[in-house]
């Protein structure tokens, strides 16, 4: 090992799903949108002007702050933005998890929470979730450094009722309790209108689900004036210029189009609560999920071989094979054309292992 190597921060990184280069596949693996962001999304990139990228983008992100201010019915001063959610949550976890008591959040929660901690030596603790998955709000209620947790979780798909996060909310005072709603849009009931409540309490959602905009990279925070101006405190002492002049525009963009986004997220649901019938035909056992994925487990055959074969069949699924996520996947709600691609396949696939066994 060179002398240098003993002084360097090591540490062990986030797997993100993968993002494979074939054309015909069908991609149910990282949660995107199968549908395109809304149609003012690809005016502005038609008629981006490339001479503006000589200048630097706008530090206070101001139009967007300003849509999604309005959108949600805030001031500019409760909403803070990002690239991505990752980028926001990051922040956040610099920003008001500075204790020398342990954060807690889920066992089996968003794989990027306990990498953040690690990175930024953020001592924390993870509550086991029960049999069925759910996060257990007496777990959140003794002396901590701060809580955080996805809402409906990841990969669970699993949502949490409105007046339990409001009990770990108030249960918690004394530290910022971040909900993260990635997959709020999809049928869940947001915290938001309690962040004028509570004012330890940051909201954090995304534009990569709900608006199918994973590949342009923003994210947002809304919380208390107080809070946000922390954020921005930090923001700025890490880097000032975070998201491009681009998705700036084609964000406040995306945010103008309720109608649209309404749709695509009933469109969403829609195909979701198909899935899940189909998938309970076949054999699939899951807890009910309000997110954008249902995350299975099949009653006989395992999850890892049933990822292997949907991979040969160029259908990518998530699958975490570590500790009780092991007989699980994780399958996105894609259009209904590629779930009935997915359903027919597992259909033909189970009832060949079907026929075997009755032979031996
Ligand atoms: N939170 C959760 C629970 C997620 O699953 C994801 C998606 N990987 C994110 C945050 C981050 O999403 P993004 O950075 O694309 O906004």
């Amino acid at each position: 090992m060179p002398a240098w190597e003993k002084n360097i921060r090591k540490v062990v990184p986030y797997t993100p799903g993968e993002q494979p280069k074939e054309r015909d596949m069908i991609k149910l693996n990282t949660n995107e949108n199968p549908y395109p962001p809304a149609p003012g999304v690809e005016r502005v990139l038609r008629e981006c002007n490339a001479d503006a990228l000589r200048l630097y983008p706008d530090p206070k992100i101001t139009d967007l702050v300003q849509a999604i201010a309005g959108f949600y019915g805030l001031s500019e001063e409760q909403v803070f933005v990002g690239v991505g959610s990752d980028d926001v949550l990051a922040m956040a976890f610099m920003t008001f998890f500075n204790s020398d008591r342990p954060i807690l959040f889920p066992d089996i929660t968003y794989s990027f929470y306990d990498v953040w901690a690690d990175l930024l030596k953020i001592p924390y603790e993870r509550p086991a979730l029960d049999d069925r998955f759910h996060i257990r709000t007496e777990d959140y209620l003794r002396p901590n450094g701060g809580v955080i947790f996805p809402n409906p979780n990841a990969p669970t798909g699993v949502l949490m009722p409105l007046c339990e996060v409001e009990k770990i909310v108030e249960g918690n005072p004394e530290v910022v309790v971040i909900v993260d709603e990635a997959y709020i849009d999809f049928g869940g009931e947001s915290a938001l209108p309690l962040i004028e409540r509570y004012d330890n309490l940051l909201v954090v959602q995304t534009f990569s689900k709900s608006r199918s905009m994973a590949g342009m990279r923003i994210g947002f925070a809304m919380g208390n004036a107080r809070l946000i101006r922390y954020l921005n405190d930090v923001k700025y002492s890490f880097n000032s210029y975070t998201l491009n002049r681009v998705a700036i525009e084609a964000g406040t963009e995306a945010v103008k189009d309720r109608a649209y986004f309404e749709e695509t997220c009933r469109r969403i649901i829609r195909t979701r609560e198909w899935t899940k019938e189909e998938l309970r035909r076949l054999g699939f056992t899951f807890e009910d999920s309000m997110a954008n994925f249902v995350f299975a487990s099949h009653k006989t055959v395992p999850a890892a071989e049933l990822f292997e074969a949907l991979r040969k069949a160029h259908i990518y699924v998530r699958y975490f094979p570590k500790g009780r996520t092991h007989n699980h996947l994780r399958i996105t709600v894609g259009t209904d054309h590629e779930m009935q691609a997915l359903m027919d396949f597992l259909k033909e696939y189970l009832s060949e292992k079907q026929k075997e066994s009755g032979k031996d």
